[in-house]
């Protein structure tokens, strides 16, 4: 066997997946996120591929096999040879022809399908691969987890109508939760935001570990969101009738929120003897749109707009920018707010934007959007729209509304699931996969259209669905280890067992050679210690860090009691068995 374990970390091995896979030699590193598989990975990773395979095959897709070197003109029509950005590997051949190392295949199985299919009757068809993927990754991190270059699968549905794109997606979801099932990799299936894909809906399954960097929130119905996909339920109309008027009131030196609470404190105490506090405050923010060119205008142009949140509270600027996508949101600059005297930094309101600018004589007034968390009926200290002035008792729907509801705040512990049924909590995961609707947008940049039944032709409806089957690997591991080393579930474990021979006597390796032959008529897989002058500490010690889940121990007892040891990985179970009865024994317990 072609292996050295190692009993130290790899210095820059930052998550203990990425330590004991490189200790117990599975993978070693060639690059920042580039991998090498050793004997011991690449039959992990096959395991794992086959039971991906097993499964998709069985909702029906067929299984091709694209190049990772592909030329540049499909991603070019989509765009994302821009939208990637930095993301995608780019590279030129001898005739200075553009190239990249695909980050993914949308745009290949579309023209593939394109190429070959041009009716109704030759769909649904969905299509896959297992294939390397590269991505220049601005920061690899936890080994496999983000690499550079990495194995997913990938697929594509293809269908004429809505209704079949679904059906593709549902059994598509279905294959995935069987996978991960038999993986033993516990995993939640997360409502996402489709992001630069296009589409519609989309979720994300993510594999709960604290090293993760995606954070979801889970309802207490068990159903969970990314963060950037929760909605606010609408919080019930608050009663106004007792508030008194608005009214203006000098607040010196009040331009943040902590300033405004303390002169509201000290100015205008509340009669009812609770103090002012933050969360009495609406903050309003100016963030500029930047949108693409379209009908009224040549070139792409920023929007200056206004956004009321709760003063408590802080912006989110991912969230606040799905709410305006495909427009992209940045805070507004100097430049962007020279064209609006009106708006005055510190003492920003309501009053002067949407429909309140109007009726202020505001020359057009901006857009002004306010937080969901807001209710209608609520009461608010507002920027006065004048430096050192605020409005007391301002109320929302009474004396200002909005041009919209968005959500443009941080979420936190105890808000408000998009369900209604409880307050979500937080934890953190890894993706490792994803199933997408994607619907007409790569046929139609990339005019895959078919004849329907009507003899007209139509854009045809696409999912696609990844899993990061390397990722997969090490979030197993990640998630299946204790300190002594990895402890794989049996389906994907390198070996089922582990059998060693220790001591000196030529006996012990005879019983042991003689149980690996049977184990291996009976199909099962082993990996056999027959090292000599290596300590039995060694050889445990290179057990547990190998983390097949038998180990048989062919020694000292062997010798003088003819039995055989057999335990689990985790040393627990552990019995001793006739030298004749061991394969048996390990047969029926695997
Ligand atoms: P992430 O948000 O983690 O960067 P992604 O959403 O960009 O992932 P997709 O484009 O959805 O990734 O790719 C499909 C799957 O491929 C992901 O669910 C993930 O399991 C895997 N994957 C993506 N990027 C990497 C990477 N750099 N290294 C290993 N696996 C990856
Ligand atoms: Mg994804």
């Amino acid at each position: 066997m072609f292996l050295r374990t190692l009993r130290e970390d790899p210095a820059d091995a930052d998550v203990d997946s990425a330590k004991l896979l490189q200790r117990a030699g599975y993978i070693r590193k060639a690059a920042p996120g580039i991998w090498t598989w050793l004997p011991l990975g690449l039959r992990v990773l096959n395991k794992i591929e086959a039971i991906v395979r097993e499964e998709i095959d069985g909702i029906g897709a067929q299984e091709v096999h694209f190049p990772a070197l592909l030329p540049r003109e499909p991603y070019e029509a989509t765009h994302r040879w821009e939208e990637y950005g930095d993301n995608i590997f780019r590279l030129k051949d001898r005739h200075e022809a553009d190239y990249l190392l695909a980050p993914t295949h949308e745009e290949m199985f579309t023209l593939l399908v394109k190429d070959m299919y041009s009716s109704y009757k030759d769909l649904p068809v969905t299509l896959y691969q297992i294939q390397t993927k590269y991505r220049d990754e601005f920061r690899p991190r936890a080994g496999l987890i983000r690499g550079r270059e990495f194995i997913m699968k990938d697929a594509y549905s293809f269908t004429i109508d809505e209704e079949g794109m679904r059906k593709a997606y549902y059994d598509e979801r279905g294959a995935y939760e069987r996978i991960f099932r038999r993986l033993d990799l516990r995993y939640v299936p997360v409502f996402a935001m489709s992001g630069p894909m296009g589409g519609s809906a989309s979720e994300e399954f993510l594999a709960p570990m604290p090293i993760g960097e995606d954070t979801f929130a889970l309802a207490p119905s068990g159903k969970a969101w990314n963060v950037e996909a929760l909605t606010t339920p609408e919080v019930p109309a608050v009663d106004c009738s007792a508030t008194p008027a608005m009214a203006s009131h000098e607040t010196p030196d009040s331009k943040t929120i902590e300033a405004l609470v303390t002169t509201a404190n000290k100015l205008y105490p509340r009669e009812d003897g609770r103090e002012w506090t933050a969360a009495d405050t609406l903050k309003t923010v100016a963030v500029t749109l930047l949108h693409a060119e379209d009908e009224d205008h040549d070139e792409p142009w920023r929007e200056v707009v206004a956004v009321a949140l709760p003063g408590d509270r802080q912006v989110d600027m991912k969230r606040l920018e799905a709410q305006f996508a495909p427009a992209e949101i940045e805070e507004s600059t100097e430049e962007d707010l020279k064209a609006h005297p009106e708006m005055v930094a510190g003492y920003m309101g309501p009053m002067v934007f949407g429909k309140q600018g109007e009726a202020a004589g505001v020359k057009e007034p901006v857009r002004f959007f306010i937080d969901a968390h807001v209710a209608e009926g609520s009461e608010w200290i507002i920027g006065g729209d004048k430096a050192g002035e605020h409005r007391f008792h301002a109320v929302y729907g009474r004396d200002f509304v909005a041009d919209g509801t968005v959500e443009a705040v941080e979420v936190r512990h105890g808000d408000m699931s998009p369900d209604g049924s409880g307050p979500l909590s937080f934890e953190r995961g890894v993706e490792i996969g994803q199933v997408f609707q994607l619907g007409l947008k790569y046929s139609k940049a990339l005019d895959l259209k078919v004849l329907d039944q009507n003899g007209k032709t139509v854009p045809v409806w696409m999912g696609c669905y990844g899993i990061g089957v390397s990722r997969v690997l090490a979030c197993i591991a990640e998630t299946h280890h204790d300190d002594k080393g990895l402890a794989w579930p049996a389906v994907i474990a390198p070996a089922q067992v582990h059998v060693m021979a220790t001591g000196k006597d030529e006996a012990a390796f005879e019983a042991a050679e003689k149980l690996v032959g049977e184990l291996e008529a009976r199909g099962v897989e082993v990996i056999y210690d027959d090292r000599k002058k290596v300590s039995p500490g060694v050889k445990f010690k290179d057990a547990e860090l190998i983390g097949v889940p038998l180990i048989a121990v062919a020694g000292r007892d062997t010798v003088n009691n003819g039995t055989i040891e057999v335990r689990d990985r985790d040393g627990g179970n552990s019995v001793a068995v006739p030298v004749a009865e061991a394969a048996q024994v390990i047969a029926d317990r695997l």
